[in-house]
């Protein structure tokens, strides 16, 4: 008894039956319905997408007896012939052996005589990239002017390595690989056919294998096929075509994420107790983590080729971290590929590898891990003489209202755009404000003043006129519901007057207290608020005396001195060390100053 290997059995004989290619196989069928069969077509595409298997079905096509619309009918005597292999007037070339310029002069002198039996000859040369130059040469003359009854059909893996002058002169089709989900009904159907049952799972996982290459996958089938069981579960095809069981790359993964060197260091022993190879391990692997990326960014989950219940899978896994630890991981594991290249102890290679990369704890985007900072800062103990101010990296917009100060002009307030992640110890270096600390920042143009005209409402609260001294409590209020940080600044300040109308002067007896509200654009925003809040345009300015506080006269630290103690103190440090970060900046209140 002789077997038929599946992609032999399974070829299709029609364009219906050809697995994906859609539009090609549309506008092919057009071309015969038109009757404008281009006389030179060349496919490309990776192998096992059909490039032959069309090349074929057109040379049917051409030759059938059937109408038009039903070509090729795969049963009159031209289509019988053809697939039969029986054709006289179909030449079939391996490119790959024929490729020197006398087997293009033999096909040269056969296709001087008109067809036999069909209407017309066609030449199929498949890999037609493998012929030389002299070769090419040859051809390109017969494809400049092709005799009547001469079709040809190239196929090639490698597209590029054609000349200009050939692929000029042929009309192109470029196969794409098969998706996943034509596949999975394609195999699926022909399994059952052949009497057996695979477990979903195992299907899927011979669906991945192939690559989009649908004579991949009949091979990996008809290994299935021999393995023996009519039904096939995912450790079988694991076990037989020697893959990862993606569990253990599932277990790898979650291990990796969350810190779980036992997971971790199973997974390696299953992987290596396997005998499996490291380097398809670790495509399998960075696979996975490409795939958790992909669910990270938005919109991009279309773009994974894999089936609902694994997508599905990889969003969960996903979910519980963050894009940035997602890529920090990845770029990791890309590396330890490099490693293991070279390596002549790979278990030992990989093991380290996968312990630095779950010590390379997780990011945090710098705007949570700012938005956490800030949400402690109140509550933190008023005998602390250090306020912890949080100076962001430079490019760290704000996540959302105005939860941070935006200390970069450049940001843009409100700038929804990811963060920054805080993946290393980085210099953190507040830029400098624009503005001289004496400055007093310009309020953006105001409107005319209106007249009141209307009695004074007296002070009922909440309605009529605020005053900026008697509701300065309650003007903090307004503004910490919107921008926390400038609240909590402004809580610092020594003084504010309202001697001129239409002008609020704060007055900060330390510049450092105040030097995020002298920027520029923040100076606008608070004068924004203020003018919202007391209902009328003022201007609002933000005051240092320059004094000179190198000596108090109470012989008391100066502010200097005092900020280099707080500096050296252990809860700082051991903050910087947690947050692995610098201090940018050391704010004294006037409590810790006298102290
Ligand atoms: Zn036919």
């Amino acid at each position: 008894m002789s077997y038929l290997v599946l992609a032999r059995k399974s070829r299709p004989q029609t364009f219906d039956q050809v697995v994906g290619q859609r539009p090609v196989v549309q506008t092919l069928r057009n071309s015969i319905l038109r009757d404008r069969v281009a006389h030179a077509i060349l496919f490309s595409g990776v192998r096992g997408v059909g490039k032959t298997t069309l090349a074929r079905i057109m040379a049917k096509a051409i030759n059938c007896s059937a109408e038009s619309e039903n070509r090729p009918c795969d049963a009159c005597p031209s289509c019988k012939e053809i697939r039969s292999g029986a054709s006289l007037d179909l030449y079939e070339i391996d490119g790959a052996s024929n490729r020197g310029i006398q087997e293009i002069r033999e096909l040269k002198e056969k296709i001087r005589f008109l067809p036999t039996s069909s209407p017309y000859k066609v030449i199929i040369i498949d890999e037609v990239h493998m012929l030389t130059t002299e070769a090419f040469n040859a051809l390109l003359k017969t494809l400049e002017e092709p005799p009547a009854h001469v079709y040809f059909m190239f196929a090639t893996t490698e597209i590029h390595k054609i000349p200009i002058t050939i692929l000029s002169r042929c009309q192109q089709y470029e196969l794409k690989r098969v998706e996943t989900k034509e596949l999975y009904a394609h195999f699926e159907k022909l399994a059952k056919g052949e009497g057996f049952n695979f477990e979903p799972a195992a299907l899927s996982l011979i669906v991945r294998e192939s690559g989009g290459s649908v004579r991949d996958g009949l091979s990996l089938l008809d290994q299935m096929f021999s393995f023996g069981d009519t039904t096939i579960s995912v450790a079988d095809v694991s076990e037989v075509l020697g893959l990862v069981d993606r569990e253990v790359l599932t277990a790898l993964t979650k291990g990796l994420l969350e810190g779980d060197k036992t997971a971790v260091f199973q997974a390696v022993h299953t992987v290596f107790n396997f005998g499996l190879d490291n380097k398809r391990f670790l495509e399998d692997l960075l696979a996975q983590f490409r795939n958790l990326l992909l669910c990270k960014i938005d919109g991009c989950s279309p773009l994974l080729d894999i089936p609902k219940d694994e997508l599905i899978a990889f969003q969960e896994i996903a979910s519980s971290y963050t894009s940035e630890t997602i890529h920090l991981k990845l770029s990791l594991l890309m590396q330890l590929a490099d490693v293991l290249k070279q390596s002549s102890q790979p278990r030992l290679a990989l093991e380290i590898a996968f312990l630095k990369i779950i010590e390379a704890t997780n990011v945090v985007p710098l705007s949570s891990l700012l938005g956490h900072l800030q949400e402690i800062m109140p509550g933190l103990p008023a005998t602390s003489t250090m306020q912890a101010q949080a100076v962001p990296l430079q490019e760290a917009p704000p996540k959302k209202k105005t939860e941070l100060p935006p200390v970069s002009t450049n940001n843009q307030r409100g700038s929804r755009d990811s963060s920054t992640p805080v993946a290393q110890r980085s210099p953190t270096k507040q830029p400098p404000p624009r503005q001289n600390t004496t400055s007093t920042g310009e309020a953006p143009p105001l409107p005319p003043e209106p007249e009141d005209l209307r009695p004074s409402p007296g002070p009922v609260k909440g309605h009529g006129t605020k005053d900026p001294k008697r509701d300065w409590a309650e003007f903090l209020e307004f503004i910490k519901a919107d921008t926390v940080w400038m609240a909590t600044n402004l809580e610092r300040a020594d003084s504010i007057s309202h001697k001129v109308a239409g002008e609020i002067l704060i007055t900060f007896s330390d510049g450092l207290n105040c030097s995020l509200l002298q920027q520029k654009d923040n100076q606008q925003l608070l004068t924004k608020f203020a003018c919202d809040f007391f209902k009328k345009p003022l201007k609002v300015k933000v005051i240092v005396p320059d004094i000179d506080n190198t000596l108090d006269e109470s012989g008391v630290d100066s502010p200097q001195k005092k900020r280099q103690q707080l500096l050296n103190e252990q809860m700082v440090m051991i903050a910087t060390e947690i947050f692995n970060g610098q201090v940018g900046a050391v704010r004294l209140t006037s409590d810790s100053r006298k102290r």
